[in-house]
């Protein structure tokens, strides 16, 4: 509820944030994994895994460091037809950094994935965290993505069972999940990630890149 309060405001400040990508056939069952905070060693190799399982292509919005310290990791998103996006080189908070300061993360982490021979999708901001002086200065060189289901699985107080069908609830033709490939995430992510695919698999739809 309080998440969708704060996206409700952010909308309204800052209309060209991305909350859902619509296929412009609404018939089109497509939805859009996206996996934040990697990559990360045995985590995304099991996000891979089981990508490939269940034939769905995903986007990966990397930390630049992560990119830089597992780069033939990062080659493997981009082999298996995944797609990957900028999420800061340090995960830097946009409210605790001067728009210079964030602005130059943002571009170390463009130079990570321009070194992979490959173009970033987008950009999501950490924390998903942003103000004006960022936005405007971001929006003249990406497309920024949010999201419209928050898995949560980066607190591990949460039910797996309640996101599971939190999820199920939430999925509809141009959704965009948020999911973590990341140490933090692995004990819920590793409980949810597979019934969704499941469900989303059942019911016809198709898992995208952005
Ligand atoms: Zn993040």
């Amino acid at each position: 509820m309080f998440i969708n309060e704060i996206s409700k405001v952010l909308k309204y400040i800052f209309p060209k944030l991305i909350w859902k990508k619509n296929t412009e056939l609404e018939i089109e069952k497509t939805i859009y994994l996206t996996f934040d905070d990697g990559p990360t060693p045995e985590i995304t190799h099991y996000v891979l895994d089981l990508l490939t399982k269940y034939n769905a292509k995903a986007t990966f919005f990397c930390i630049g460091n992560n990119l830089k310290a597992h780069h033939e990791l990062a080659q493997q998103i981009l082999e298996n037809g995944h797609k990957i996006g900028n999420h800061t080189m340090n995960h830097v908070n946009s409210w605790h950094v001067s728009a210079n300061e964030f602005f130059n993360e943002y571009q170390l982490c463009e130079n990570e994935i321009n070194n992979l021979g490959t173009r970033s999708v987008g950009f999501r901001p950490p924390y998903g965290r942003i103000n004006r002086f960022i936005y405007r200065k971001l929006i003249n060189y990406t497309p920024i993505y949010m999201w419209s289901f928050i898995s949560g699985d980066y607190n591990r107080n949460n039910n797996p069972n309640v996101i599971i069908k939190s999820a199920k609830k939430n999925i509809h033709p141009g959704s965009i999940l948020i999911f973590h490939d990341s140490k933090k995430a692995f004990p819920v992510l590793s409980n949810i990630l597979e019934p969704i695919l499941e469900y989303g698999t059942q019911n016809n739809f198709q898992f995208k890149t952005l």
